[in-house]
């Protein structure tokens, strides 16, 4: 049994790997920025912690919370993200600033939190990137940029903390049914899943079944991977 942290844990992708993980008798705590109600609807299976993971120092009290509340950290799960996507000629600053904080800075904040006590538990780290960081993706240069980078990060930590026994490694999702895929133009979204090989979304499941694989010993050999789950789209 291993004691979870999953950031952005209460919709979505980040809710079925929280829900996946405890199903699979792990202790499991998650962060969220503002769904206080379907946060707390989890807590029977794990602990909710309200955090921004864009503030770095918030990122330290957590795992110190979360390690006080459940023992030693052994995975992290670095899943929350954010999209506004627009043509790049025409992007707001901010819009540029909120995906890169969220989804990059978001993830080394977590990544810096938690390393040096993954080392003392040879523990592993999975970062959820997108297949929109490996082809990119018009109107997501934001997104796209973050998504490459944090693909960049894991496999940099990965070479750093491999000796130490620690791996990180990075699923890519392609199209997968959540709020952030329904919150599209419904013809785009048509239009795009129009693309996908395999004729249909992704489900959030599927993603948190090969993040509970990554963290479990029967991957104990693969580091600074990316894992792609995209019905064959990239
Ligand atoms: P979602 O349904 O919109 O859920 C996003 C989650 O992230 C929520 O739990 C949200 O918390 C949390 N979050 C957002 N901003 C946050 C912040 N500043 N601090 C803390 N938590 C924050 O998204 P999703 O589709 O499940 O996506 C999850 C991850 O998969 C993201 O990294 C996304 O980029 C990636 N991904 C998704 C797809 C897809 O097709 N859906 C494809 C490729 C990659 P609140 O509920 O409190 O807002």
């Amino acid at each position: 049994m291993s004691v979870v942290l999953v950031t952005g844990g209460s919709r979505g992708i980040g809710r079925a790997i929280v829900e996946e993980f405890a199903d699979a008798g792990h202790q499991v705590a998650f962060t969220y920025a503002g769904s206080r109600d379907a946060a707390e609807s989890l807590r029977d299976r794990a602990l909710p912690v309200q955090a921004d993971v864009r503030d770095f120092a918030r990122a330290q009290e957590v795992v110190a919370e979360v390690e006080t509340a459940l023992g030693p950290l052994d995975v992290l799960i670095n899943n929350a993200g954010i999209k506004r996507d627009g043509a790049l000629y025409s992007m707001a600053e901010d819009a540029w600033r909120d995906v890169i904080e969220t989804n990059l800075n978001g993830t080394f904040n977590y990544c810096r939190a938690v390393t040096r006590n993954l080392i003392r538990r040879k523990g592993a780290i999975i970062n959820i990137t997108s297949v929109s960081g490996i082809t990119g993706m018009a109107g997501q240069t934001n997104y796209s940029a973050s998504k490459a980078g944090i693909i960049g990060l894991t496999k940099a930590l990965a070479r750093e903390v491999a000796r130490f026994g620690v791996r990180v490694n990075a699923i890519a999702p392609g199209f997968i049914d959540t709020d952030m895929t329904s919150a599209m133009d419904e013809n785009v979204r048509k239009k795009l899943y129009a693309q996908i090989p395999m004729g249909e979304p992704g489900t959030a499941r599927q993603i948190a079944r090969a993040a509970l694989y990554l963290a479990s010993p029967d991957a104990a050999y693969i580091t600074g991977h990316v894992l792609t789950l995209d019905g064959g789209l990239s």
